[in-house]
């Protein structure tokens, strides 16, 4: 097996002092990912290309795994990395190579060539010609197919010569640190999960809030959303997870706000102490699960009552998705299955049996100059008894 990889990354977007940025953050990320994997990893950079070599005993395909969700990596390649000792040698190499691989099998290929150093003593027409003919010969099974083959040998001439036919997917995206920080409200569904997952992979560092009712919500309860916010990190990496008591908050909108405006007067909290952890952990933004419609809280009046409460910027990534476009993501990113154990929310115990759907703001602000004078202690003690943890994958 390889014990090289060869990183690959989109390049758009990046270029100048942007791009040493983005380098150094996914040379950092890479690393902190592998520091969990059995094996040691030199994680180095060079003239646009990032290696990952293992050394010693090492679980590469915990280390493929891992690479496999680092955000900005666009593939990784396993790779043989030869030194340059003339072509005969390198040919003499990738024969051994391939047959190693697919060179038994009876599939069409193509050499791929690269010369990044222009005074190896053939171009890359000249290596593409010379390296299909040896290897058809060697194997009488192979056939060159340069319009549609089946296999890809690429050939990158460079200081060392690193030869592949391997392109495995990484996640897309950009390196987390590299687009500010911001807040997630995370609950134990299956959408906020993935409205996280979706604003790290652009970039960006997460911290996360959850507000919790014990006793009417449970110890597992809890558990379960710190569960999640682990099988986040393992994409996004470190998150600071803001436990809140909300009980006594909840319940005083109970006894004091008309029933049918519980949740969106809730919700209406819930951003303005979100907002207080956002501020802490210096968030540009806030992040929710919401999708147009999918429950009472969600129609477009509830979300521009919800999102009033907020000054910060409230990112809502799954806005126009369809539940099992939000599923099929959960599943992929593994929380699906974290998610859909059945604890109860905060939300759905307090819950009117006739929720406004098209609440006005005006009627809102009212129902909450009921609360004036009695709740903002419940708010500062829930900040204060607030429990923080940091997560990590
Ligand atoms: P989810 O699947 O993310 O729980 P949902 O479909 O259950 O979403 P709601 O309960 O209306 O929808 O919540 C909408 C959004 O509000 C959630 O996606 C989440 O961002 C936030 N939220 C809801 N409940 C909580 C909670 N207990 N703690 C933190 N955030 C919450
Ligand atoms: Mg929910």
């Amino acid at each position: 097996m390889n014990r090289t990889f060869l990183i690959k990354y989109a390049e758009i977007a990046i270029k100048g002092k942007n791009r040493r940025i983005f380098e150094d953050a996914l040379v950092r990320n890479i690393r902190s990912v592998l520091q969990s994997v059995e094996g040691n990893y030199i994680v180095r950079k060079e003239n646009g290309r990032i290696y990952v070599k293992a050394e010693g005993e090492a679980d590469l395909s915990g280390a493929e795994k891992a690479l496999s969700r680092v955000f900005g990596i666009k593939a990784y390649c396993p790779v043989t990395l030869l030194p340059d000792e003339g072509f005969e040698r390198l040919s003499e190499e990738v024969v051994r190579l391939v047959g190693e691989t697919w060179g038994k099998e009876n599939v069409t290929f193509k050499v791929d060539a690269r010369r990044a150093r222009k005074n190896y003593p053939l171009d890359s027409m000249e290596i593409n010609a010379a390296l299909g003919e040896t290897l058809s010969t060697a194997y009488p099974n192979l056939r060159v197919d340069v319009h549609t083959p089946e296999k890809l040998l690429r050939v990158e001439i460079r200081e060392e010569i690193a030869v592949y036919s391997e392109e495995l997917p990484g996640p897309g995206g950009l390196p987390v640190g590299t687009s500010g920080n911001a807040c997630l409200l995370l609950s134990g569904g299956i959408d906020s999960p993935v409205a996280g997952y979706l604003i790290s992979k652009r970039g960006v560092k997460l911290s996360a809030v959850y507000f919790h009712a014990p006793p009417y919500t449970s110890e597992r309860a809890k558990q379960k959303v710190v569960d999640l916010a682990k099988l986040i990190s393992l994409y996004a990496g470190e998150i600071r997870l803001h436990i809140v008591n909300f009980t006594d908050v909840q319940l005083k909108i109970y006894d004091e706000c008309p029933h049918d405006e519980l949740t969106i007067i809730m919700r209406r909290y819930m951003m303005e102490i979100a907002e207080h952890f956002a501020v802490e952990d210096g968030c540009q933004a806030l992040i929710t699960g919401e999708s147009i419609g999918q429950v009472a809280s969600q129609t477009m009046q509830s979300l521009f009552c919800t999102d009033e409460a907020a000054t910060l910027p409230v990112f809502r990534p799954l806005i126009g998705f369809d539940k099992q476009d939000i599923i099929d993501i959960s599943e992929r990113i593994g929380t699906y299955e974290t998610s859909i154990l059945p604890f109860e929310d905060c939300c759905t115990i307090f819950v009117a049996k006739h929720p406004v759907t098209k609440p006005r703001l005006d009627r809102i602000k009212k129902s909450e100059e009921l609360l004036t004078g009695k709740i903002e202690e419940l708010v500062e003690t829930a900040i204060a008894g607030t429990e923080t943890m940091t997560v990590t994958p």
